[in-house]
């Protein structure tokens, strides 16, 4: 079932008598969520994910535009009549019943020809549990289950009635790392059999990057960019996005074209010949400096972190934005820890420029 989301906006007014503005959660959203496919909302804290998301679901009601689940416009509809499964970061397990009637809870309310006998509810539940693994612990009550589990049975409970989309709004922040990174890959294929359309939010760009077909970056309720994640690593449409993704962070310098020549202070360090004479914002990835004796980029080395297949040189420079510099370099480089200064040159495809005022990228 694929979503579209036309001109889609949510305006809380301004609270108290005097002073303080509306709040734009959401600002005009148009995109389309392919059938099937799996979708990262990514965005800082206060961007506006989970309103999006309550927005798909039907809680909260649009103040503009338009929502379709294929061709039906599902607007106007309440969230029990849209049929979306929804899954909160604190799970919202009922405590006093067990897995088993947790998962058939939302199977109990159906009327009509859709009527479910026990045994029925009961073994649609149990092939549910099956899917996320949770099938031995049916007799279980929540607080006898660990973070990961209830999570699933979160899960499962959403995916009972076969919900046409699947929302997921920060579904792993209360696990620890290693069951996040357990989850995360579950959820994914969960997804991947079900094929339901799903909608994953989270602030986690490593996350959003490992789980999706597709990532819509957002910052103050308004969408920066969607694409595949490697496409937005690699071509990010302005300096926010490229902040956003990757560990460790791009490296942002202050920068100068001059004559087709991108400086870093007085260090020339690529051709940008159809650039136009600026100050700039440089970005460079971790993974975009090449160790070279006489490299373009001359910075204060400040030490060696060895990672195993890769090290890690920290080092510093006047015209970066932050203290130090982080880049990952192939372990078969040798960097003589004694001496005082490291030289880079830079691989241009992880170098970007970003026009001072607008912050947008401008190509080279
Ligand atoms: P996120 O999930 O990305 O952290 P939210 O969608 O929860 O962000 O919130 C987006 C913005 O809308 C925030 O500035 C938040 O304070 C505001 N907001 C959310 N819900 C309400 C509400 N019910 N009333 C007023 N403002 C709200
Ligand atoms: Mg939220």
């Amino acid at each position: 079932m694929k979503v579209v989301l036309e001109n889609l906006t949510k305006k809380f007014p301004a609270r108290g008598k005097k002073g303080g503005a509306d709040v734009i959660a959401v600002n005009d959203f148009t995109f389309e969520i392919p059938d099937g496919s799996l979708v990262g909302l990514l965005g800082p804290s206060g961007c506006g994910k989970s309103t999006t998301l309550n927005l798909i679901s039907g809680l909260q009601k649009p103040t503009g535009g338009c929502i379709f689940f294929g061709e039906d416009d599902v607007t106007e509809l309440p969230p029990e009549k849209r049929g979306v499964g929804l899954v909160f970061q604190n799970y919202a397990l009922y405590p006093h019943l067990t897995v088993m009637q947790n998962i058939i809870f939302p199977l109990q309310n159906l009327k009509g020809k859709d009527k479910l006998s026990r045994a029925e509810m009961e073994a649609k539940a149990l092939e549910i549990a099956k899917l996320v693994q949770i099938d031995g612990l049916m007799e279980r009550k929540p607080n006898e289950l660990s973070g990961g589990q209830q999570q699933r049975v979160a899960i499962a409970r959403a995916l009972v009635k076969m919900p046409r989309v699947l929302l997921l709004d920060e579904p792993l922040s209360n696990l620890d790392a290693r069951l996040r990174l357990q989850t995360r890959e579950e959820i994914k294929r969960i997804q991947r059999e079900t094929g339901i359309t799903t909608v994953f939010v989270t602030h986690d760009q490593e996350e959003a990057m490992s789980i999706s077909d597709l990532i819509v970056v957002m910052k103050d309720g308004i969408v920066q960019q969607i694409g595949k994640p490697q496409e937005v690593y690699d071509e990010p449409v302005n300096l926010f996005v490229a902040k956003f993704l990757g560990t460790p962070p791009i490296n942002v310098f202050d920068g100068e074209v001059k004559g087709g020549k991108l400086y870093i202070g007085e260090d020339c360090v690529l051709d940008v010949p159809n650039v136009n004479d600026a100050s700039v914002y440089v970005g460079i990835r971790p993974e975009g400096f090449l160790l070279k004796e006489d490299g373009a980029l001359s910075c204060a080395l400040k030490g060696v972190e060895v990672m195993g297949r890769d090290i890690s040189v920290v080092s510093a420079n006047e015209h970066c934005s932050a203290p130090v510099i982080r880049s990952i370099i192939s372990a078969e480089n040798k960097v003589s820890v004694g001496s005082e200064t490291v030289r880079f040159d830079l691989k241009p495809n992880k170098v970007f420029i970003f026009d001072k005022n607008t912050e947008e990228r401008i190509d080279f």
